[in-house]
């Protein structure tokens, strides 16, 4: 039984790290702006676009790459991609609405997810690409384009369920989209809409970070392209959806000690590590392990970009040689649209501490004056620890201590985790605890207004000549300098 600190160190990129070395800027936001505060970084969302570019052009493709405004709602970070080649793949209403109000033309779009009515009559006026789950969608966007007189739809479709030249079914089974061996069907309805709908692709999105299942599904979607072909359309895009993910620790090491920890501490066999004895979906029955662990890899020795250049070096499962040159010689462009990885080290949230309360010898209570919605991070399974800011540079205990962290609701589940976390130092009221890298579904997401809280207000900064500026999310715009950050 060890009780060293059992660190999970965010990775920071050189900016979030100058940022955190910034604590009275911060400690001078939130006094102003209150807690939770989210901070986003929108030059690094043109510096992400940069990696997954020069992916593209390693493999010789063109193409595009979409951000899943999902992700995160700030305008920041949308407007700033507007100056760059980047399209943005809208999932509702509002979110096109945002797209198309921040800058974007209606031909960088893309609509995503269920659609109702309005959203798809949004799209199909703005000439949006209109991402299709089935045939439903076909007929009703076909109506809009035929009784509105609008030009061409360009349609690319969502397929499921892919199969390997074997028979055994290797991508999950998907709400979404339609499966690969309904293909058919679709290209009969838009054979019947030719005046209306142009379908310029084929393509999938895998909520995993399975590579076989997504190589997979690369190779239907280009023996779907050549039906495409045989059927007479001109199809020059497949579509690999998102999931690049993040690796959000800095040390490998420390993940793997902390998870075998974790696994003797559910079996009894290490001091606690959970509040109220949480395994994460693990647990111990008669001193055998059962469950499995519902964590988010959170070191990833590849991930984001480097993911995307994985994919396409992999070989086709059936036919042999790389998707990326297979891409190339079936001269398709490549469209991806990464949600969470386009924002990694995009943004940081803040709470202040409120109360630090002993327990009797265990870990001490740290409340904060946010709650576990605004800081989606446990809610996602991703186990990150927070840097300490302290206020006015205060000396603490001066030992690494592990806390529990609460929320600011009238809740017992309210913990901003659910684990110990183990800090340098042992916060004091008024000091901040920084969540780095949340930006993607970690701000917003599952933000709510229970209590009436208040609800984070975000901000956008920057660094200039070596010290930070900020303005609210909603008054950035990138009039002035974005030299030298175009990607
Ligand atoms: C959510 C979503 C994405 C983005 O996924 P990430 O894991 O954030 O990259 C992309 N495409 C579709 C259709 C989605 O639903």
């Amino acid at each position: 039984m060890s009780d060293a600190p059992l660190y999970l160190q965010p990775r920071l990129s050189a900016a979030m790290a100058s940022l955190l070395r910034s604590g009275s800027f911060l400690q001078s936001l939130v006094d102003g702006l209150g807690s939770p505060l989210n901070v986003l970084l929108p030059d690094q969302i043109a510096l992400n676009l940069g990696a997954f570019r020069s992916v593209l052009r390693g493999h010789q493709l063109s193409g595009r790459v979409f951000f899943a405004h999902k992700a995160n709602r700030s305008s920041a970070l949308v407007r700033r991609l507007t100056t760059t080649e980047a399209g943005l793949d809208a999932a509702s209403l509002a979110e096109l609405q945002h797209a198309l109000g921040s800058g974007f033309t209606g031909d960088k779009v893309m609509v995503t997810g269920p659609k109702d009515p309005e959203f798809l009559w949004l799209a199909a006026r703005a000439g949006a690409i209109v991402n299709a789950d089935g045939i439903g969608e076909l007929v009703e966007a076909a109506g809009f384009v035929r009784s509105h007189g609008l030009p061409r739809l360009r349609i690319l479709l969502r397929l499921s369920e892919f199969e390997t030249s074997g028979a055994r079914t290797l991508s999950r089974t998907s709400r979404f989209g339609t499966s690969f061996k309904a293909l058919g069907r679709l290209l009969d309805t838009l054979e019947s809409f030719k005046e209306e709908l142009e379908p310029i692709g084929v393509g999938y999105h895998l909520d995993t970070t399975g590579l076989d299942e997504k190589a997979t599904a690369l190779e239907g979607c280009l023996i779907a392209v050549e039906e495409l072909r045989l059927r007479g359309f001109g199809p020059r895009a497949v579509d690999v959806g998102g999931g690049f993910g993040i690796s959000y620790l800095a040390h490998a090491d420390q993940w793997e000690r902390y998870t075998s920890a974790l696994t003797q501490a559910v079996l009894g066999k290490h001091t606690p590590m959970t509040w109220g004895g949480h395994g994460y979906g693990l647990r111990a029955e008669k001193g055998t392990l059962k469950g499995a662990l519902g964590l988010y890899p959170a070191y990833r020795p590849v991930a984001g970009a480097g993911y995307l250049d994985e994919l396409l070096a992999c070989p086709a499962p059936g036919l042999g040689r790389p998707l990326g040159t297979l891409l190339l010689e079936g001269l398709c462009d490549l469209y991806a649209e990464p949600g969470r990885a386009l924002v990694d080290q995009c943004g940081v949230t803040l709470g202040k501490v409120l109360e630090v309360r002993a327990s009797g010898g265990g870990p001490a209570m740290v409340r904060l004056a946010m709650n576990s919605g605004d800081v989606g991070l446990e809610e996602h399974g991703i186990l990150v620890d927070p840097v300490l800011l302290r206020r006015d540079g205060a000396p603490g205990v001066g030992r690494p201590v592990g806390v529990h962290l609460a929320g600011n609701l009238c809740l017992e589940s309210d913990l901003i985790t659910r684990r110990t976390v183990f800090l340098p130092d042992l916060p004091q009221p008024g000091d901040l605890l920084a969540f780095p890298n949340t930006a993607g579904y970690c701000m917003d997401f599952t933000a709510t207004a229970a209590q009436q809280q208040p609800s984070a207000r975000r901000v956008a900064v920057r660094e200039e000549g070596g010290s930070w500026r900020w303005c609210l999310d909603e008054k950035y715009w990138p009039v002035l300098d974005t030299g030298g950050q175009r990607a």
